[in-house]
């Protein structure tokens, strides 16, 4: 048998490799740089460890998860894999005792920060023992493009020319775009076709996506899913303290981390979720590098992160171990704001600043797209896939309607307004406000002033976003974006290209106004039971919106305007009775 299956079996106990793997390994043991970029869980870590065990060399292993380190020395000497690490948890002479060590050539590998690698001393010493391989996990830290630069790896680019026996480099991330990848090839001397990419795709994973959803959504999904265990990523601190008391103050099991805890708080808090003590973790996005906990079987964004590259690291964090598992975001469009501050807050050039909100649009615009979610993520990534199958956008069953008539309203009001303004604005000459700008600016005289007029300034906004998603409106690469219509929407203007959407079908809204009154009197019934004014049990808003979402499961209800888990748990059954009934006698009339 050849030396590599061996080991793997012997060693890793493993009796195939997972996809390019063996490809990683082969370009190792040649000698050649090498780029792999797996998904999270793909099995990186095999891809250096191999070569270490086979090679009587060291393995300089570069990783920015100090945290990690000891457990994942420990995991390699459990194995019989000498394995150490050196980072500034440790003192002066723990430091040297592992150094010596390490020159004695007891070890095989030795992990350490990127920071550390920045003193040409510390290179100095460690020259003194053959090192035959460098592998730099989290690779993508290295790019100013990545979404987790870190300077600390450029300067260990830039030190790669101090280890004088010109050590093999091994590159691993999960999340590189096409120009990510280009800059670690260049910056580590990677030949461009040493690059070994399995798919990206997460067929375990049901991505899913909700509106102007929040707490409710929350606590009913934990409910229904308890004992489950899952991580709820929220963008600040104070959030993450909010939603952390919401869901203890529910009963649920639940830790937080963030960057305001202490070191020993967040260990402590991490342990007791690694080893099930807690269900669920509130984190904002400090938390989760690189942690190997494969019976995730949810993550949920409870705002918007500020790129696709964050969301798919993060959401892959569900499902390690190959079990369906959610990746869930719930939208609101405020949270956008927040990643803006975080933008203007961040240190970079103007350059830096404006990659950063075209990646919080590609962001934002995912929330937008009516295709299969998981394929829009796979397209952003430069890869081709077919639709999944599962995920809430495939999963959608509206009815697909024809909205050129609208799509064109939209994209010629953009044209006449002479692209030069976003979305809020185009929205308000569409539905005819008479906001002060629009007579200061005479887009009242416009022909497409009030052409959308049966439409709230949200609904349009959200079919500007839907019509962007399209890519029929191409924003600006501004703070505040302009629209502008792209060479498809033209064809749309013209005539030659039609646009369809998935939403509620003409014959649903027709049917729709029996609905309303079967609904109404079933709240007229229970308020004059509880003598109460019809209006307390529910107003006209939450019935019609009832109307239009027609929920049947108290996950969809607490969807609905105007609905708490109080309303839910007294008058959820019945509603969702009557609207079960009409959906029934909907399906028979068809
Ligand atoms: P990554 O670093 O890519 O996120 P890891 O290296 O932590 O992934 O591996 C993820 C999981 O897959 C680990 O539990 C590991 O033991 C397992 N694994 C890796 N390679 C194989 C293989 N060839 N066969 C079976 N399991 C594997």
């Amino acid at each position: 048998m050849e030396k590599i299956y061996q080991c793997l079996e012997e060693v890793f106990g493993y009796t195939t490799f997972r996809a390019g793997q063996e490809d990683i390994i082969r370009y190792i043991n040649q000698g050649e740089n090498v780029l792999g970029i797996m998904p999270t869980g793909g099995g990186k870590s095999v891809c250096y460890q191999l070569p270490a065990v086979m090679s009587s060399d060291l393995t300089l292993v570069v990783s920015p998860l100090i945290s990690l380190m000891k457990d994942q020395v420990d995991a390699l000497n459990d194995m019989g894999i000498s394995a150490t690490y050196i980072n500034s948890t440790l003192d002066y002479q723990e430091i040297n005792h592992r150094l010596r060590q390490v020159l004695y050539g007891d070890i095989k590998l030795l992990y350490v920060a990127p920071e550390r690698l920045s003193s040409a001393e510390f290179i100095q010493q460690l020259n003194q023992r053959q090192i035959g391989l460098i592998a730099i996990d989290e690779a993508h830290c290295i790019s100013q493009w990545g979404h987790d630069f870190r300077p600390s790896y450029l300067d260990l680019a830039e030190n790669l020319k101090y280890f004088s026996n010109q050590p093999t480099i091994v590159a691993l991330t999960a999340t590189a775009t096409e120009e990510v990848a280009q800059d670690i090839c260049q910056l580590l001397h990677i030949p461009k076709s040493n690059r070994v990419q399995t798919g990206f795709a997460r067929e375990n994973l049901s991505f899913q996506l909700f509106k102007d959803q929040h707490d409710n959504y929350l606590l009913e999904y934990l409910k229904t899913n308890k004992g489950q265990s899952g991580i709820i990523y929220a963008t600040t601190r104070k959030e993450v303290e909010r939603l952390y008391r919401l869901i203890k103050h529910a009963g649920l099991s639940v830790g937080m981390y963030h960057g305001g805890l202490s070191e020993t708080q967040r260990s402590k808090n991490q342990e007791d979720f690694i080893y099930d003590q807690t269900q669920v973790m509130i984190a904002t996005n400090a938390f989760g590098m690189g942690i190997d906990k494969s019976n995730v079987r949810f993550v949920i964004h409870a705002q918007l992160p500020g790129n696709i590259e964050s969301y798919y690291q993060e959401a892959g964090r569900a499902g390690r171990d190959g079990l369906p598992s959610d990746a869930i975001l719930l939208y609101a469009p405020q949270d956008i704001q927040i990643q803006h501050y975080f933008i203007e807050q961040s240190t970079g050039e103007a350059e830096y600043k404006q990659h950063e909100y075209e990646k919080l649009r590609e962001m934002n615009q995912y929330a937008h797209t009516q295709m299969c979610l998981q394929q829009y993520i796979l397209r952003y990534f430069g890869e081709n896939g077919v639709a999944c199958g599962h995920c809430s956008n495939c999963l959608d069953d509206r009815e697909v309607v024809d909205i050129t008539k609208d799509a064109q309203k939209v994209l010629s009001c953009v044209k006449r307004m002479g692209e030069k303004f976003g979305k809020g604005l185009i929205g308000k000459v569409l539905i005819g406000s008479k906001d002060q700008k629009i007579t200061q600016w005479q887009f009242d005289k416009l022909s497409t002033y009030g052409l959308l007029s049966d439409m709230t300034q949200k609904e349009v906004v959200d079919l500007i976003d839907f019509l962007t998603a399209e890519q029929l409106l191409v924003p600006t690469k501004d703070q505040y974006p302009v629209l502008l219509v792209s060479e498809n929407g033209i064809d749309v203007l013209l005539g030659k290209k039609q646009v369809f959407r998935k939403q509620l079908a003409v014959k649903q809204l027709m049917k729709a106004d029996e609905l309303f009154e079967s609904l109404r009197l079933l709240r007229s019934d229970l308020a004059t039971k509880q003598n109460l004014p019809p209006y307390v049990v529910f107003s006209d808003k939450t019935l019609q919106d009832l109307v239009d979402k027609v929920p049947t499961t108290s996950i969809e209800f607490l969807q609905i305007k105007g609905v708490g888990q109080n309303k839910l748990d007294k008058y959820g059954e019945d509603f969702m009775r009557v609207i079960k009934q009409h959906l029934e006698m909907q399906g028979h009339a068809n």
